[in-house]
């Protein structure tokens, strides 16, 4: 019999190779990044088209290749970087396994232009799906410029599976932080389409992560730093408070390398313990750095799991550090003598004079005339809240659990959605109540109904904020000073997106720039001091759910705004605040049931509690 095993062709291997190592774009850019930054580069930039399906490509000013060895960096286990298994030891570059250019060689067009600081002329190397297509001298700047194009272009699948260019781009920027996050000492740009993303200049490290996530982290930031035999910890956590929704924020670096690992975000977890309300996040930017001989890194193709030796101690040390953190920032002020003041204060108050309020007077007015006095004066003031005085309390008290009052009552009762108030709306006037702070109880024809005040509220704004963006504007009370308030670049990306139905609710906007916006108008139901937190929340709720469709943007905006403005539990209602939610609510298209499906009130029969008393 025949023998049939047969060695696989090297273009056959390097696609293989290449569907470990290339998943999307960004793992492109990760690899690419990371060889400008093995090569010594002080300066790197890069460059996409079309979220990287069309190119993407890398300039450094590293140490360049010679002739032969930019040819031969593109064959398989080609790597400078290792020359003994020993070395596999004690590793110092991000790089080492050899198989990045020649992978993404099998599966694009590359175009590549290097040249040697010693040399006098680089060299030009074009490859089209592992094939070398030319290479001639060319002159060119020191350091390396890689270009990838129509990555995929051979495996039409993998091209088809590809994300949308927001989710591929987001990919991208999630890449680039890290390595950006990694090496402050060295300048990094990133331009998507001809527009400037990213231009981060050599900084500390702080500086670094203000520069990627906009000036308003600066005040969140809280430094962490031990140093053990087992490991040393330097970075930075997020202050309780400021913990969001989202994951995003979240990194750990071990020697320089951006690695995750659900056991150390454990510990950091159990640092922040009692201190996070639910399914918040803690924002961290931590950096270990141990042996390179204690742990293994090459248990993943593209390197972002790693092995610790001692794994128990840098968990315990890594708890221990971020507590002892969190317990000091309150009580000493961190000092980062390196910080740009500017940073602090996220409302520039500064080099303003406040202005006079203005008050418009309807000249029409006419006292004799009957029935202006039925609806009041026509005199419009420029109050800042017209009928929401009321709500100013929203925010504030919330802790459900220390309500006095009646507790754990247990109410059996079937769940309605129906239509219930028709024609004795006006018997909730007299008995009503609220339970708890959380619940208005109000009696109807027959029996009683419970209603969750935050949920109610939720359906309220709500069915009002898509009204405002879909139908009609609503009015927007004016602020005496504008807001500035700071973004990271992707939020004033997305900011920009949803200008048009912000816009409808009631916000004003007098100026976007790259990281700030000028904010002269809100919605009424919003408080100023608010307003950072929601548009936070907002932006973070957007950035989760992708929209498909235009409308869907609408409904998630609505939704969100909605969720983050409604009356939280814990706050107690006046009898005209249960009264106008009451009344609200049930004005609603569907009062039953919140945005997210959840029941927002309970009817209890007179039967159900005759059964009680039986
Ligand atoms: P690895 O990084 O694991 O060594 P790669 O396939 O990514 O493998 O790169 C192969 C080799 O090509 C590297 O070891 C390095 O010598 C060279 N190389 C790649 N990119 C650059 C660059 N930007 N500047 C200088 N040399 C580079
Ligand atoms: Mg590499």
């Amino acid at each position: 019999m025949s023998d049939i095993i047969q060695l696989l062709p090297d273009h056959v291997a390097n696609q293989i190779a290449a569907g470990e190592v290339v998943q999307r774009p960004a793992s492109v850019v990760k690899e690419l990044l990371e060889n400008a930054i093995d090569a010594k580069s002080t300066q790197i930039n890069l460059l996409v088209k079309d979220a990287g399906k069309t190119l993407i490509q890398v300039s450094d000013n590293g140490i360049g290749m010679s002739i032969t060895d930019a040819r031969l960096s593109f064959e398989r286990h080609a790597t400078s970087k290792i020359k003994v298994a020993d070395d596999l030891f004690s590793l110092k570059t991000k790089g080492f396994r050899g198989e990045a250019l020649a992978s993404i060689a099998a599966i694009a067009h590359i175009d590549l232009k290097t040249k040697k600081a010693d040399e006098e002329i680089g060299t030009h190397l074009l490859l089209k799906g592992s094939e070398v297509i030319s290479q001639e001298p060319c002159v060119t700047p020191n350091g390396t410029m890689v270009s990838i194009k129509n990555l995929f272009f051979n495996i039409p699948a993998r091209r088809n599976f590809l994300k949308s260019d927001a989710v591929e781009m987001r990919h991208i920027i999630d890449e680039f932080h890290r390595v950006a996050l990694a090496h402050p000492q060295i300048t990094f740009s990133l331009h998507h389409n001809d527009n400037e993303l990213f231009q981060l200049p050599k900084a500390n490290q702080r500086q670094r992560i203000v520069a990627i996530f906009g000036g308003k982290t600066n005040e969140k930031l809280v430094p962490v730093e031990e140093e053990t035999e087992v490991v040393n910890i330097k970075g930075f956590v997020g202050k309780p408070e400021f913990a969001r929704k989202t994951r995003g924020e979240q990194f750990f670096f071990v020697n320089n390398r951006f690695i995750k690992s659900g056991y150390l975000h454990h510990a950091i977890n159990a640092a922040y313990e009692g201190l996070l309300q639910d399914k918040k996040y803690p924002a961290y930017f931590l950096f270990l750095e141990v042996d390179p001989k204690s742990i293994d890194i090459n248990i993943h193709p593209t390197k972002t799991e790693i092995k610790f030796d001692d794994e128990h101690a840098i968990y315990a040390i890594l708890r221990s550090a971020v507590k002892h953190s969190l317990g000091q920032f309150d009580i000493t002020p961190s000092l980062d003598f390196s910080h740009n003041p500017d940073l602090d204060t996220p409302y520039h108050y500064k080099d303003k004079n406040p202005e006079m309020p203005k008050v418009e007077v309807d000249r029409n007015f006419n006292p004799f005339k009957q029935e202006s006095f039925s609806k009041g004066s026509h005199a419009s003031f420029p109050t800042s809240k017209p009928k929401q005085k009321d709500w100013e309390s929203l925010y504030t008290g919330l802790n459900p659990k220390d309500s006095s009052g009646i507790s754990n009552i247990e109410f059996e009762s079937e769940e309605i959605t129906g239509d219930l108030f028709s024609g004795n709306i006006e018997d909730t006037q007299q008995g009503m109540f609220q339970l708890q702070k959380k619940y208005i109880v109000s009696t109807i024809k027959g029996g009683m109904l419970v209603i969750h005040q935050n949920r109610a509220h939720y359906r309220i704004l709500y069915e009002e904020f898509l009204k405002s963006i879909t139908v009609e504007a609503t009015l927007s009370q004016q602020l005496l000073f504008p807001l500035v308030l700071k973004f990271s670049l992707p939020e004033i990306k997305m900011l920009k997106e949803v200008k048009n139905s912000l816009e409808q609710i009631g916000f004003d906007f007098e100026k976007i720039t790259e990281e700030e916006v000028k904010i002269c108008g809100i919605p009424t139901m919003v408080s100023e001091s608010e307003v950072a937190l929601v548009l936070d929340e907002v932006l973070a709720d957007l950035e989760q759910n992708i929209p498909k469709q235009e409308n869907q943007h609408t409904r998630i905006l609505a939704e969100s705004l909605a969720k983050n403005t409604a009356i939280k539990s814990g706050t107690v209602l006046n009898p005209e605040e249960q009264n106008s939610i009451v009344n609200r609510l049930f004005a609603c298209k569907e009062p039953g049931v919140t945005p997210e499906n959840e029941v927002v009130f309970i009817r209890l029969n007179a039967e159900d509690l005759d059964k009680k008393f039986m």
